[in-house]
């Protein structure tokens, strides 16, 4: 499992910066965001250390599948019927702040307008995934 010691998401799988756990595997760990912007404002991390989608390959494949599948879970169990927001900001432009892989799983309320400037939204295709 890789880990990073100066990496905040790093210490909280460590338990050396406590944190409220909401589910917790060999793989995946979920806890609540210490700054919610919604009234359910949950983390979902992998354990093993990965700087954000951006560094994403084959080989996490599956890992990021659970990423998403843990997401669901909790969203039902916490009983979001009326559904919820999955996010992961990702390097400057996307705001991400902690360099450490995350899924944001917002809900519990309506949530306002996504913060994309519409112009930006036609992207050209292309990524690391290669033929994925
Ligand atoms: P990002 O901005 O990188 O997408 O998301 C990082 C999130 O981590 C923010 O929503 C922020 O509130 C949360 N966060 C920052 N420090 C801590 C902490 O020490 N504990 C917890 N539980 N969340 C944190
Ligand atoms: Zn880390």
């Amino acid at each position: 499992m890789n880990t990073n010691p100066n990496c905040l998401f790093c210490k909280i799988v460590a338990g050396t910066v406590p944190s409220e756990k909401v589910y917790e595997d060999e793989q995946v760990l979920a806890f609540r965001d210490i700054n919610p912007a919604a009234p359910v404002h949950i983390l979902i991390i992998p354990k093993s250390h990965i700087d954000g989608a951006d560094a994403l390959c084959h080989e996490h494949s599956e890992l990021a599948a659970k990423l998403i599948l843990t997401a669901t879970k909790i969203a039902f169990e916490l009983q979001l019927t009326e559904g919820w927001r999955l996010v992961t900001n990702v390097l400057t432009h996307g705001g991400q702040t902690v360099r450490h892989l995350h899924i944001h799983l917002l809900g519990g309320a309506q949530l306002g307008d996504f913060g994309v400037v519409k112009e930006f939204r036609r992207r050209p295709c292309g990524n690391n995934l290669g033929d994925f």
